[in-house]
């Protein structure tokens, strides 16, 4: 009769359970208390695997049932072991994982495998208008003739070399030191079993996997965002003992000639000549889905160079929102050439424009009248910072003219 039942409790199980038993009841437990899984189960996972461990070692178990937790002390009380220590010890790789390459840390389930990351390049225009596309890409999957086995039924053997780990440890005595040395298992060559050559699977040659093309249908939603995610839960690679991981599809926006992209916002820098600045008149943007929006400028409205306006809700549509952002038109505006009036055409503007801002007073300093002269034929000064606008008229090259290098 046991005198303390606390672990058994613990693990749920009779005090007269198998060793089978308390194994299963631990990995249940173990399973669903796991921090990765369940980190709001605090020492939850260690009492499962403190239990556990004691439980699972005979002599312990013994000592527990006659003496209850006192009689453990100093023969491993808790901490006696790391609990995730215990974990892999018992399912790393030997329940979870296949054999092969990288043993199971996650022993949240079965090992996942890796996700397949593509990156996909879109216009703003899809993404305005969204878009579905088929994209190609090679993939592994489980050989259908063997089912992934690798062969018949029963042609595939535990490796006797290494026990099926794949790797052998030797023990080495090097000088007064006891060295370990691991190496993979040469029988198997590291896949830790074995398949007779005229049992193996003609079709993937006892490798269980074999490659494919797949197309993928990836549909791009309107308002989709450069470095936005579309996951194919699952499509990833298979192989043999392995949750397959995901495809994801990366967006890549490309950058657009006309539009920035300002996230639901789009801005257009527009020209505009000086007379439609001024007196109104229209110009014409090329919208994303082909729509030319025809915008007016008020008479009046005086569009000033570098001045930013808005058409409202024209920007880009809000991903899974029936809105629109929207479109900033930031201006630049022409003005005529030189000399392009005469003096009547001077006087007239005398005339009509907003009266010249009076100089200041200049006290009784020097004033002396200068005149402007074509910047380009003068060099600028050795380090100053001047730097011409030069429009793209070229008037033939003048040697020597250069901006200054700081
Ligand atoms: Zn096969
Ligand atoms: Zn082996």
């Amino acid at each position: 009769m046991a005198r303390e039942t606390k672990y058994y409790d613990i693990l749920g199980v009779d005090p007269s359970a198998s060793e089978g038993e308390l194994k299963k009841a631990y990995r249940k437990l173990a399973l669903k208390y796991h921090p990765d899984k369940n980190p709001d189960a605090g020492d939850k996972f260690k009492e499962i695997s403190h239990a556990y461990e004691v439980l699972s070692d005979s002599e312990k178990r013994q000592m527990y049932d006659q003496y209850g937790e006192e009689g453990l002390n100093g023969q491993g009380g808790m901490g006696g072991m790391d609990a995730e220590d215990l974990f892999s010890q018992l399912f790393g790789g030997g329940l979870f994982g296949g054999g092969g390459g990288g043993r199971s840390r996650g022993p949240q389930g079965p090992r996942r495998g890796k996700d397949m990351v593509h990156h996909l390049k879109v216009s703003l225009e899809d993404l305005y208008k969204g878009k579905s596309t088929k994209l190609a890409l090679q993939k592994h999957v489980l050989c259908g003739k063997c089912d992934g086995k690798g062969g018949k039924d029963g042609a595939v053997r535990t490796c006797n070399g290494c026990g099926g780990q794949g790797v052998r440890v030797t023990i080495r005595q090097m000088g007064p030191m006891m060295q370990q040395f691991q190496q993979a298992c040469p029988d198997c060559r590291g896949q830790g079993e074995i398949i007779n050559e005229k049992d193996r699977c003609k079709q993937c040659v006892g490798k269980k996997i074999l490659g494919e093309k797949k197309i993928l249908e990836v549909f791009i939603d309107k308002g989709m965002k450069n470095g936005q995610n579309i996951t194919f839960s699952g499509e990833g690679d298979q192989a043999p003992g392995i949750v397959p991981g995901d495809i994801i599809i990366t967006l890549d926006e490309k950058p657009h000639s006309t539009f920035q992209r300002n996230g639901d916002d789009l801005v257009y820098h527009a020209k505009i000549d000086l007379l439609t600045a001024l007196a109104g008149g229209q110009f014409a943007i090329p919208h994303l889905d082909d729509r030319i929006l025809l915008v007016s400028v008020l008479p009046g409205e005086a569009i000033q160079p570098d001045m930013v306006k808005v058409v409202p809700n024209e920007g880009m549509p809000a991903y899974r929102h029936q809105t629109h952002g929207h479109l900033f038109v930031k201006f630049t505006v022409e003005f005529p050439q030189s000399n392009w009036a005469d003096e009547e055409t001077i006087a007239k503007l005398n005339a009509i424009l907003p009266a010249r801002s009076p100089l200041p007073s200049f006290g009784n300093k020097q004033v002396d009248e200068v005149v402007l002269a074509d910047a380009s034929g003068y060099q600028s000064q050795r380090g100053a910072h001047a730097h011409y606008e030069e429009d793209d008229d070229d008037e033939g090259g003048q040697p020597g003219v250069q901006c200054a290098q700081s």
